[in-house]
């Protein structure tokens, strides 16, 4: 039995694992599950998973928790508090841990499960984004295995030899072809970006996700921390790699070779797929996705993204170059303006005018220690929280 921790296991990353994981009782024992506040849906996870361990970062959701397991007679103990995720990856009896906290506060959990020398399944590319090198080193340094679960990435691995960190050079690769769908408004006409609502942002036209993934697609910040994701991954320079428009989202990624082959992954738009590879990786397991029927097809579209379209794109690839903590920098500065989004305070073409103001404000620094990305995690939030004030009082009330 492999025993597994789920963090964030209320989210829709969280919530798709555990369907794979519920196919697969004799493979599987979910030893861990945490979330942020969702009380309820974690109590009715718990009462399928008995898990030993629950960890609600919010005191108040844990102390609701609690009580409703006790009436059920579950013996799993709850924890609270952020500290609690760090310590429950270390667990002995913990194997695998799926990394799907959103944003900048799944950072320290994955950090530990790295340094705990965990198989970890990368859902969490904020992580990577903003402490590329720290975390690599750790894992190389604690003999972690990491698994990307970003679809994207994960078929990029599943296009690669497996040794591939030997370098691309040396096993043939030329390219990495990124792909992404151009999210909901690839066909909006420009002018009526500024009056885009949250609702509308928030429908993704091919995947099912959460609110600031779906967000992050519709700008397409999404595809530029994928870009810094993979770089990460992959070990690799921007320029190596491509992003290609694929509205229908069934070819995930494809690596381009040398002599001229290009391998691509398709698949039906389900993170249970990559779930399910990367849970039992180098095996395969069954995961609930029907299988894509090629003959009813839609046609299949490749086509080069829109820089002014997107330029949130532009503002992920510059901060790449720049390199330190300049990509700290623009991923806080991302989720605080997602956050405002979402609150209605900042119109969506806004989202990227904020980033782009607190990396001007915020001089990148090397990301030498976690100390640091934290400190410059934190700078860029005041920063871009100060640019939103500014920007509401001019703007008078949005939308
Ligand atoms: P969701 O918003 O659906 O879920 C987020 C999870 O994180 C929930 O369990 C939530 O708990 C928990 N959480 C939120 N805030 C905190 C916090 N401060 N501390 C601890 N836990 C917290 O997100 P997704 O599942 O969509 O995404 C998760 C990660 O996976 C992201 O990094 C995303 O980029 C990545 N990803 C997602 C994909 C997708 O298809 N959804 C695809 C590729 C990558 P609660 O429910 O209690 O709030
Ligand atoms: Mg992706």
């Amino acid at each position: 039995m492999t025993g597994v921790a789920v963090l964030g296991a209320t989210g829709t990353i969280g919530v798709n694992t555990l369907d794979v994981v519920r196919r697969h009782p004799n493979l599987y024992q979910i030893i861990v599950l945490t979330a942020h506040s969702q009380f309820e849906r974690m109590a009715k996870q718990c009462e399928e998973f008995n898990p030993a361990y629950a960890v609600m970062v919010d005191e108040q959701s844990a102390d609701k928790l609690e009580t409703i397991l006790k009436t059920k007679g579950l013996n799993t103990k709850v924890l609270h508090g952020s500290q609690a995720l760090q310590d429950v990856v270390q667990l002995a009896e913990v194997d695998v841990v799926m990394a799907a906290i959103v944003g900048a506060a799944g950072l320290q959990s994955t950090l530990a499960a790295a340094k705990a020398g965990k198989k970890i399944l990368l859902a969490n590319k904020e992580s990577l984004v903003m402490s590329g090198k720290l975390f690599m080193d750790q894992v190389r340094d604690y003999n972690a295995e990491l698994l990307p679960i970003d679809s994207e990435h994960n078929a990029i691995f599943q296009c690669m030899p497996t040794d591939y960190a030997r370098g691309l050079d040396k096993i043939g690769v030329s390219k990495i072809l990124l792909t992404g769908s151009g999210g909901p408004f690839r066909e909006l006409p420009m002018s009526e970006f500024a009056k885009v609502t949250p609702e509308q942002a928030v429908a993704h036209p091919n995947w099912s996700m959460g609110k600031k993934i779906s967000v992050d697609s519709a700008t397409m910040m999404n595809k530029g921390l994928e870009l810094i994701e993979a770089c990460w991954l992959f070990d690799t320079n921007i320029n190596k790699i491509n992003i290609v428009l694929h509205p229908q989202s069934i070819v995930h990624s494809m690596v381009e070779y040398v002599d001229g082959s290009i391998l691509a992954q398709l698949g039906q738009p389900d993170m249970r797929t990559p779930i399910a590879h990367a849970l039992a990786w180098p095996n395969r397991i069954e995961s609930g996705v029907s299988m894509l029927d090629l003959v009813a097809m839609p046609n299949l579209e490749f086509v080069e993204p829109d820089m002014q379209r997107y330029p949130c794109l532009r503002l992920a690839r510059e901060a790449m170059q720049t390199g330190g903590t300049a990509t700290t920098i623009l991923n806080a500065a991302n989720e605080v303006a997602v956050q405002a989004f979402l609150d209605k305070k900042l119109n969506f073409t806004d989202i990227s005018k904020t980033v782009e103001y607190v990396l001007e404000q915020i001089a990148s620094r090397p990301a030498d220690s976690i100390e640091t990305v934290v400190d410059e995690d934190e700078r860029a939030r005041i920063v871009a929280d100060e640019f939103i004030e500014i920007n509401t009082m001019k703007a008078g009330a949005v939308h």
